[in-house]
Parts: structure tokens; C-alpha cells; sequence
């Protein structure tokens, strides 16, 4: 497999060079812009695979330049992680309106950054594929974000969808909470695992409409696992 390209916006040289050495001991290749327009010339000349962007530049602001990458067909797949001294919910909010897949404060050490990479690549991954996965009735088109029973949409929040999406693309494996977690929030510190129970639940409640919730399982002391076998 080869190396991920990882393209890191930011003017602040000590801070890009910190960055970019932490990436590249981790195993990832590096492209550096300092601005916007270079951050332009890169994606023109190679596409990365994520893209680190700061929120303070010299010309357009990271905010915009996120937007105009989320906006623009060719670009909008690409995963963005913004980086900012701003701590301010709001901004945090704001940042990850803008189309960022994640968000990251000042300071952060190079192996909170390299474990928030790791899981934005994971998360932007699987829904790249452009599957459709079938089981009986129960379809996913991942394209398309939708699931269907027998061609009728069932109707789930987005973090249902996830949880189905990654069911149903790893299915008749056994997940732990712990496991379903970091799969589906990608490490995300704030989550309980009793979170997973409460959108089990949910996911369940939307299936049996349908008449398909028995493809969930609970696995008594182990977690959860999709399954078209009945259990
Ligand atoms: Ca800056």
C-alpha cells in the first residue's frame, strides 16, 4: 500500500515543521503550503489525502479555504482536520460547519494529532467506497446515504446510518462497545459506552418498522454484531 499523502496548510514555520516531522516518522508522506493559493497549486498538482488546514493564513482565511475545498466537486471527498488557537465552542462549531471533518486546538501534541488523522482516514474511507451491500430486503447504498427495505427509504438520524453503514459493511463479526466506539467516533474521548446502547436502541427501533431489526444482535457479554443468520 502506498503512503498516505498528507497536505498541512499552515504559515507558522515551527509549527508546520513539528507537524510535518511527526507525520512523516509516522509513515506519512508531506506536501507544506503556506497560504491558501499554495494550498491551491498543491491540490491542482497532487491530490492528498487529508488536508491539515490553519485557521489563521496570511491570504484567504482557513475557514474560507475549507469551504471553497467542501464546495468544489472535485475536492469535496477530501478529509479536512482545521487547526486554530481559537478554544471558543462556537468557533469549534463554525469550524466544523464549514465542512472540516474535525477540529483540533492549539497545542496539540503530535500524537493527538496523528490519532485524530488516523481516524478521519478511517471514517472517510469507508464511506468512499461507493457500495451497495444487500441483505434480503435491507439494502445500503452508501453513494447515496440511504437505506431501504424493499426499495422504501428508513428513515435514520446520522449516527443510526453510521452505525448501520459499518454493521453492514463488517458484518457477522462480533464489536465490542469499546470497538464500535472508536470505529464509529473515531476515539472521541467525550463518548460513554452506554452511548452505543442508547443508539443501538434507536437503530432497532427504526429497523422493526420494517420488520428487519433482527440483523442487529447483542452478543451477551461482548457487544454487538450484524448478522443475517438468525441468531
Ligand atoms: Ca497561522
Amino acid at each position: 500500500m502506498s503512503e498516505k499523502l498528507i497536505l498541512i496548510v499552515e504559515d507558522e514555520p515551527a509549527i508546520r515543521q513539528m507537524i510535518a516531522f511527526a507525520l512523516q516518522r509516522s509513515g506519512f508522506e508531506v506536501r507544506e503550503a503556506l497560504d491558501a493559493h499554495q494550498a491551491r497549486e498543491a491540490l491542482a498538482n497532487r491530490r492528498p489525502d487529508l488536508i491539515l488546514i490553519d485557521w489563521m493564513l496570511p491570504d484567504t482565511s482557513g475557514l474560507e479555504l475549507t469551504r471553497s475545498v467542501k464546495r468544489d466537486r472535485h475536492t469535496r471527498e477530501l478529509p479536512i482536520i482545521m487547526l486554530t488557537a481559537r478554544a471558543e465552542e462556537a468557533d469549534k462549531v463554525t469550524g466544523l460547519d464549514s465542512g472540516a471533518d474535525d477540529y483540533l486546538t492549539k497545542p496539540f501534541s503530535p500524537r493527538e494529532l496523528i490519532a485524530r488523522i488516523h481516524a478521519v482516514l478511517r471514517r472517510s474511507g469507508a464511506a468512499a467506497l461507493d457500495h451497495i451491500v444487500e441483505f434480503d430486503a435491507l439494502k445500503l447504498d452508501q453513494q447515496g446515504q440511504r437505506i431501504t427495505v424493499g426499495g422504501q427509504t428508513v428513515p435514520l438520524g446520522p449516527t443510526e446510518y453510521r452505525m448501520l453503514e459499518f454493521f453492514m459493511t463488517h458484518p457477522e463479526r462480533v464489536f465490542s462497545r469499546d470497538q464500535l466506539l472508536d470505529r464509529l467516533w473515531g476515539g472521541n474521548v467525550y463518548v460513554e459506552e452506554r452511548t452505543i446502547d442508547v443508539h443501538v436502541r434507536r437503530l432497532r427501533k427504526s429497523l422493526e418498522k420494517f420488520g428487519v431489526e433482527r440483523f442487529v444482535q447483542t452478543v451477551r457479554g461482548s457487544g454487538y454484531r450484524f448478522s443475517a443468520k438468525v441468531d
